[in-house]
């Protein structure tokens, strides 16, 4: 179910008064926007039309995949900023309404000359937060990309056995993501004993020794939408101070889980982890914030953190992901991502969240 149309409605009720033109000029929102899955293009929106603009390494890819819209091309020697003018002036624009996040200051510069006498406006609130809510052919590719991370993490798990290094895991989630025509939405992170303390870790060639947390954090990028999983096992056996860690990182991702609502800010969120975690004991192992926005990015906009002032709306996709890193002994972090509704939170991950000791007997 394509969106592109009411993503083009939405733009225009964001639109300001004071401008009839913008320009959406970030490659992550024209791919949104559009259906364009190229690296070049840009797209001039009128209230009453619309225009694409690519040059001609994207012509074919354009016509065919960019829906709703004329798309017009240019070719060497003609120039983007120069071709970018020309469009404009045959839409008869006046004021043109820029996303200030999107350009540098040479940009900005390059486009003032570029644009002659068209007045360039920055319009920093018509594009702030633009796909946080999200369409439902948009969540339909969420939900598509986090069935593949369930499913790589069921591939990867005959591998959590001491001696497979971090990396060949690492690897082979790379592997199963491309053979299925995904791909990583990041780098993924696996790390195991005292590394699975860095949140962020690099996988390595340490092999898995009985004993050890792995975190595993990944996921799948799958027709331009993004999952982010994280699962946290232990090898060979669990110890009291395993079970003990895990189950209180547990307890504050299910307890955010359930307490997610619209209307809630994004540090009312984190605050219940926070405080989760804190009761029991873990409240300063717990250094970054609950979540993030998810969609064509895998940090799309929007945070859930102590100091955020996001407010949830339904439709949006959001990451949960407490953690706990104990320097010397290890960390857990347990990640879903998670669809707002108007009841609440609801998981777009299957992957099981009981302590997993590997290999299982
Ligand atoms: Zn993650
Ligand atoms: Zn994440």
């Amino acid at each position: 179910m394509s969106w592109h149309a009411d993503a083009l409605q939405r733009l225009r009720d964001r639109m300001p008064d004071d401008v009839d033109c913008v320009l959406v000029s970030e490659i992550t929102n024209v791919g949104w926007l559009t259906g364009f899955t190229g690296s070049a293009g840009k797209v001039l929106v009128k209230r009453d039309a619309a225009v694409f603009v690519t040059d001609s390494r994207y012509t074919l890819q354009a016509q065919e995949e960019v829906q709703g819209m004329e798309v017009r091309s240019f070719a060497a020697p003609m120039v983007e900023r120069v071709f970018l003018n020309e469009v404009a002036h045959d839409l008869a624009i006046g004021r043109l309404a820029i996303d200030p996040a999107a350009v540098s200051y040479d940009l900005w510069q390059t486009w003032v000359h570029a644009f002659s006498g068209i007045e360039l406006v920055a319009a920093k609130p018509t594009f702030a937060g633009l796909r946080k809510v999200k369409f439902a052919g948009e969540i339909d590719r969420i939900r598509d990309a986090c069935a593949l991370a369930d499913a790589a993490f069921a591939h990867v798990e005959r591998l959590l056995q001491p001696g497979v290094r971090e990396l060949d895991i690492a690897i082979e989630l790379e592997f199963f993501f491309r053979r299925q025509g995904a791909a990583a939405s990041f780098n993924p992170i696996v790390v195991s004993g005292e590394r699975s303390a860095r949140p962020h870790g690099v996988p390595s060639e340490k092999p898995l020794e009985s004993g050890d947390f792995v975190t595993l954090d990944f996921g799948a990028k799958l027709r331009e939408y993004c999952s982010d999983i994280t699962r946290t096992v232990v090898i060979g056996a669990a110890t009291e101070r395993h079970e003990q860690v895990y189950d209180a990182v547990l307890r504050a991702h299910l307890a955010a889980i359930d307490a997610i609502q619209p209307g809630m800010t994004g540090k009312a969120a984190d605050a219940v982890a926070r405080e989760s975690l804190r009761a029991d004991g873990f409240g300063e192992y717990f250094g970054h914030g609950l979540g993030h926005g998810l969609g064509r990015l895998v940090h799309d906009p929007g945070s859930l953190s102590t100091s955020s002032e996001d407010v949830l709306e339904v439709g949006q996709v959001w990451t949960i992901e407490p953690g706990v890193y104990l320097p010397g002994f290890g960390g857990v972090r347990i990640e879903d991502d998670i669809v707002l509704t108007e009841s609440g939170a609801v998981s777009l991950n299957s992957s099981p969240k009981h302590l997993m000791v590997l290999p299982s007997a």
